[in-house]
């Protein structure tokens, strides 16, 4: 019978990588908290009406890509797709704003979208996120893609191009939507099926639309920019201001408009040219009426979404550097079955003082006991038989230099620190 392989679009995370995640969710977490955010959890699985209300009908994430399913008790549940929906749904459920507005949460997720998988694209993927509740001003937004330019410089990541957009609020919407919709109309028989029914219920949506002929048609479509209300527009200059006293360089990409039905005013990626046609690494911005639509009260609001694979494969592109995680610092090689049972006393030791130490649990020869030691990059050995044992004494061999140093066993891990430092 074939053995079982992982699902189409997922990807495991091999004890030979991991520590790279560790060190990103690790570096994400630091930096979040330097801005004052703070990490929070919510469940893999939501009510499916959660993210129909939040990311939108129309939405492709809703219209195609979500894991949706009935329970044993017949409700509709979806795994998330995305993690602000669930951030908000905490903030409502356990009146977070109470503690103080802006309320900043962190979070690191895994998200499901059943997508067409390719590099960059993955049906189970994760995310750092963060976002900020309770905050209008342009400061806030230059605030968040500060962190998330912090994150990047700290992990030595280069050219990612921050490039920003304005998409108005509802009211700037209104004239924007009638002129999208006119210049559509007039190219209608082109559009794909999906974006015929757009035209209707969310014209927007076809600006990003992946079909290379909506993809035409959207090139010269009117810019949400030209058609910002008085408020908007300063609120994007003030935005640019701030991000330039910060020395954070940007470009404004008019065609920036985001996948989700909830963004207003200021929308933004952080995109590269190294890790082929997926570059988009961070994605983000306002949504100053989320909350209120979810059943709360106005609290204007932002964040973004980070793709950690994404990241994997740009740091590895460039050759960024991760630390390596720490090896075996002592291997107690065993000759005869009395040493391997005092052995345990010795790793003992060891470990309580914080040395990382192994000793052979299958108990084969000497000779593979080494090669094995060899194998986990063992940084010192020491061989211990029945003579050792009995005038508490042996060898610290150092792996790279082939240098002995004799101790003492009863203080293995003293002698240790004293020879290794
Ligand atoms: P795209 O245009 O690439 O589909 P998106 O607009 O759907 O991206 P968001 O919903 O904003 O993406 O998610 C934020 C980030 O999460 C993206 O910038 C990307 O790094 C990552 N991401 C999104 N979808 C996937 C996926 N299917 N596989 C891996 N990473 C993803
Ligand atoms: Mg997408």
């Amino acid at each position: 019978m074939a053995s079982i392989k992982a699902i189409k679009g997922t990807q495991d995370v091999l004890p030979s990588e991991s520590h790279k995640i560790q060190y990103i969710e690790k570096t994400a977490l630091e930096v979040a908290a330097l801005y004052g955010y703070r990490e929070e959890r919510t469940p893999v699985f939501e009510y499916t009406e959660l993210f129909q209300r939040s990311v939108g009908d129309t939405t492709d994430i809703v219209q195609k890509e979500m894991y949706t399913f009935e329970d044993k008790g017949g409700r509709s549940i979806t795994l998330r797709p995305e993690g602000t929906a669930g951030a908000v749904r905490l903030l409502l459920e356990h009146a977070l704003y109470n503690e103080g507005l802006p309320q900043k949460v962190a979070y690191l997720t895994s998200c499901y979208r059943y997508e067409k998988p390719q590099a960059g694209r993955l049906r189970e993927f994760h995310q750092f996120g963060i976002e900020c509740f309770g905050a209008q001003d342009a400061l806030a937004d230059a605030e968040i893609i500060s962190l998330a330019d912090r994150f990047f410089k700290k992990l030595g990541v280069k050219d990612l191009a921050l490039q920003i957009n304005s998409i108005g609020c509802p009211e700037c919407r209104k004239a924007y939507h009638s002129a999208l919709k006119q210049h559509f109309e007039s190219n209608k028989e082109q559009l794909c099926g999906t974006c015929h029914g757009r035209l209707e219920t969310n014209p927007m949506r076809i600006l990003d639309c992946k079909s290379p002929v909506c993809g035409e048609i959207a090139k010269d479509a009117p810019r949400t920019i030209d058609y910002l209300c008085d408020e908007c527009k300063e609120h994007f200059e003030n935005l640019q201001k701030h991000l330039t006293a910060m020395g954070i360089d940007f470009t404004v990409n008019t065609s920036i408009v985001r996948g989700l039905d909830y963004y207003t005013k200021t929308v933004f990626e952080f995109v590269s040219n190294s890790i082929g046609a997926q570059g988009t690494v961070c994605g983000g911005g306002r949504y100053d009426g989320l909350v209120e639509q979810m059943g709360g009260t106005h609290i204007p609001s932002l964040g973004f979404g980070l793709g950690i694979e994404r990241l994997i494969l740009l740091m590895e592109a460039q050759n960024c550097y991760f630390p390596e995680p720490p090896k075996c610092d002592v291997y107690i090689a065993c000759i005869g079955e009395n040493s391997f049972n005092e052995s345990v006393k010795y790793v003992n030791n060891l470990r309580e003082n914080g040395i990382a130490a192994q000793f052979d649990l299958t108990k084969r020869s000497l000779k593979a006991q080494m090669k094995y030691a060899d194998k986990i990059g063992a940084k010192y050995v020491v061989v211990i038989g029945d003579d050792e044992i009995a005038t508490d004494s042996g060898k610290l061999k150092n792996m790279e230099t082939g240098e002995q140093t004799p101790i003492k066993l009863s203080a293995l891990a003293d002698e240790y620190v004293k020879i290794a430092k």
